[in-house]
């Protein structure tokens, strides 16, 4: 039976889950993708160069990992087209993930107009529209849209989505680009660059064979659908429990979760954020850290640790590890602070190195004495080898 570890982020995404996925990728044969589509955006810097992805799970450069987009997500291929050019791997995919269609994206940017002030925050990348779809049984399967494209404008869904723009009087998108990438996936699956599977097909090989496999969480559990603040959250469910459905495996495969965390908060977009900071410290946090959405280039909102949300990210999740990231961005402050119970804690900050650092050992044993779970690695710079490990525990 396959093995499968999970990568999930804690707070409200973007906690650096790109880099910790890179680092841990080398001990692993596959790396999946089971939420979301390219509403994320991981940054991930490999033997120098920059990669972003949105689709991709960010080991997808390590040369022996092999990639797999379960069921769960939503693609857009004009996105997914674009990012895969830069690796040279055959990607696996499930035929049953969905299609974004180029009206889904137009929809949603109608929708979150239409809302006002009460818009949610979506990228606008399609994803809300697209998963819609999908629960009210009209969605596109990927396997569908390779196999007969044209086929497509003749489904009860692209007449659905015609009808709804002419409600809102709006001009249809241009299909152009989505077209062409349809084409070049056509083309990619007869080269064998792209492979489908059939949910049969994938749970047949994962008993069948002993690899390991990381599934990794997009966005984080704050945003989960159930979990987090509804409506302030993404479409999927971003909780490790999310990886039976999205991946087709079953629960007792799962052995380690990689619970992530930056050691300050940061979010996107509108909804409740108890620690959220002022100015002008957000400002300097915010250009510190480098704050702004990979995706979207949105500017985040920061704040400090808010430890009770942490606390109950980990039990939602399971958490057997924390990894804790971004941990430099605090050393350029005086003094930090950590929200728990009903109070803010002071701490004074430390050397950006860290390690052997006492007032950063301080600072993680009362993050772990709350949470009752090891922080294993600390990553205290954007590159590769700034991390380190805390303790003993090794996924190997
Ligand atoms: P993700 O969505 O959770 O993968 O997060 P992103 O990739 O959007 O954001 C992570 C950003 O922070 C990337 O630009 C990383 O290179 C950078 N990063 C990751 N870990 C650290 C860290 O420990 N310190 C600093 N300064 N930057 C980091």
């Amino acid at each position: 039976m396959i093995q499968v570890d999970v990568l999930v982020g804690l707070q409200w995404g973007d906690e650096g889950k790109g880099k910790i996925a890179h680092f841990l990728g080398v001990h692993y044969d596959w790396m999946a993708r089971f939420q979301g589509g390219c509403n994320a955006g991981h940054t991930v810097i490999h033997q120098g160069k920059k990669f972003i992805f949105h689709h991709l799970p960010a080991a997808a450069v390590l040369p022996q990992v092999k990639v797999f987009l379960g069921p769960g997500m939503v693609l857009y291929p004009p996105v997914f087209v674009q990012e895969s050019q830069a690796i040279d791997k055959t990607i696996h995919l499930s035929g049953a993930l969905q299609v974004i269609l180029p009206t889904h994206l137009l929809i949603d940017v109608l929708l979150e107009q239409a809302r006002g002030k009460g818009a949610i925050g979506t990228t606008k990348k399609g994803i809300g529209p697209a998963y819609a779809d999908k629960a009210l049984r009209q969605g596109i399967p990927l396997k569908t849209l390779l196999e007969n494209p044209k086929a497509i404008q003749n489904t009860f869904l692209w007449k659905y989505h015609q009808q709804w723009l002419r409600l809102w009087e709006s001009e249809p998108p241009s299909l152009d680009d989505f077209w062409q990438s349809v084409e070049t996936m056509r083309q990619w699956l007869k080269e064998g660059k792209l492979k489908l599977w059939s949910p049969q097909a994938w749970i047949e090989y994962c008993y069948r064979t002993q690899e390991r496999l990381l599934a990794e969480g997009a966005q984080g559990t704050l945003l989960d659908l159930h979990f987090g603040t509804y409506p302030y959250v993404t479409s999927t469910h971003t909780v490790s429990g999310s990886v039976y459905t999205g991946l087709g495996v079953p629960p007792n495969v799962i052995k380690e979760v990689f619970g992530v965390f930056k050691a300050y908060m940061t979010r996107v977009g509108q909804g409740p954020f108890p620690t959220e900071l002022q100015e002008p410290l957000a400002s300097r946090l915010r250009e510190w850290g480098k704050e702004y959405g990979a995706t979207t280039g949105r500017p985040r909102r920061c704040g400090w640790l808010d430890l009770n949300a942490l606390q109950y990210a980990c039990k939602i999740n399971g958490v057997t590890q924390l990894i804790m990231t971004k941990a430099d961005v605090l050393a350029k402050l005086p003094q930090v602070q950590v929200f728990y119970q009903d109070q803010f804690h002071s701490f004074p900050s430390w050397n950006a190195q860290l390690i052997d650092d006492t007032h950063f050992e301080t600072f993680c044993e009362f993050i772990e004495k709350q949470l009752q779970q090891p922080i294993v690695y600390v990553s205290y710079g954007p590159e590769t080898q700034q991390i380190y490990q805390r303790t003993t525990i090794n996924v190997s």
